[in-house]
């Protein structure tokens, strides 16, 4: 019988902290000490080698230095694993995850980021199960080939597709949702693996990894009675290439004058400008009210129903790839690795 060879990158997060039982403080544990803190992972049915940041940190300080640091770790040990988990401070994870899922071009092995809530070591941790069952969700394969073949996270009994992603609760364990793209995976009784979903073609070229991120970017989020100052200074900063504006409901922002042209003239100098919703859930449908077709017409490029974690990764990453002005909008609404439908 096949063992999957499973690499896990730790990256920080309080998944890989254990408390100090006299002063109380949350410290990184040595990593290569993994097996012995839970002996649980011996019982897996793969092998498993770990790879630390030399510097753990905090994913509230990640940065597209570290996506680089991740996505070059996979590269070089790309043809010795078959799959991936990567423990990321939940925080920013759905960052992360929609980052590397856009640098791993022709990513063809299941990368799968997961963290917890709690310290591993604590006594109620939700650590132990998002790791273990990170680990063989990554290890799952028919005849030697993996079935998860995307960037996913799992977190609290469910597999998402990463770039889907959003942290929605900063204290229960179910802290994720996709809100607009159905769950990969489900860990009951038994791990039921939602084929339909999975990213389906097979890959035949090699893995190709674009790290290059143009971080020369912004999200506005629209509210009743935002300021002209406020839009100016934003449009106006220095160096901006392209920016996220967070509409109302399906991609609706005020019709008044100032504003659309404001909008206009920043398009017309160069400036890329994606509509993303507030909501939670849905899709930007340009076009349905008079609130949003002055934003068509006016060159607003429809972010859809991306997340706006996914619409920063794939802003900076096509910036980064430097896409020709004209090409620009139609990569961007074009779904490039399932991110939007
Ligand atoms: N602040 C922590 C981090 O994102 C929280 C966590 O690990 O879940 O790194």
């Amino acid at each position: 019988m096949y063992k999957a060879n499973i690499l896990l990158i730790y990256s920080g997060g309080t998944i890989g902290m254990t408390k100090d039982p006299h002063t109380g403080i949350l410290r990184a544990f040595d990593f290569d000490s993994l097996l012995d803190k839970i002996p649980e992972l011996r019982l897996l049915d793969c092998n498993i080698e770990t790879v630390s940041f030399d510097i753990p940190i905090d994913s509230s300080n990640i940065n597209p230095k570290y996506w680089e640091l991740i996505a070059n770790l996979i590269e070089v040990n790309y043809n010795k694993f078959d799959g991936f988990v990567v423990l990321h401070g939940s925080d920013t994870m759905s960052y992360s995850a929609s980052a590397l899922s856009f640098m791993l071009e022709n990513l063809d092995k299941p990368v799968i980021f997961t963290g917890s809530q709690l310290p591993i070591g604590d006594l109620r941790t939700d650590a132990k199960e998002n790791l273990i069952t990170s680990i063989q969700v990554a290890s799952l394969h028919e005849n030697g080939i993996p079935i998860i073949r995307e960037v996913g996270l799992y977190f609290e009994y469910k597999l998402y597709r990463g770039n889907r992603t959003t942290k929605i609760n900063a204290e229960h364990f179910e802290a994720f949702d996709s809100p607009n793209y159905p769950n990969l995976a489900e860990s009951g009784v038994h791990l039921k693996v939602n084929k339909e979903y999975l990213k389906k073609e097979t890959i035949k070229e090699k893995l190709i990894v674009r790290t290059a991120m143009d971080t020369n970017i912004g999200i506005l989020k629209l509210f009743p009675g935002i300021s002209k100052p406020l839009i100016e200074a934003v449009i106006n900063t220095n160096n901006l290439k392209g920016l996220i504006i967070e509409t109302y409901g399906s991609g609706n922002a005020t019709t008044e004058n100032w504003f659309v042209e404001l909008l206009k003239e920043a398009i017309n100098k160069g400036l890329y400008i994606i509509n993303v919703t507030q909501c939670s859930g849905g899709s930007v449908i340009m076009g349905q009210y008079e609130t949003s077709s002055q934003l068509k017409n006016i060159g607003v490029i429809s972010g859809k129903d991306i997340t706006t974690e996914a619409a920063v990764a794939k802003l900076m990453y096509l910036l980064g790839y430097k896409i020709a002005r004209d090409k620009f909008p139609f990569y961007y609404e074009k779904p490039l690795r399932g991110e939007l439908t």
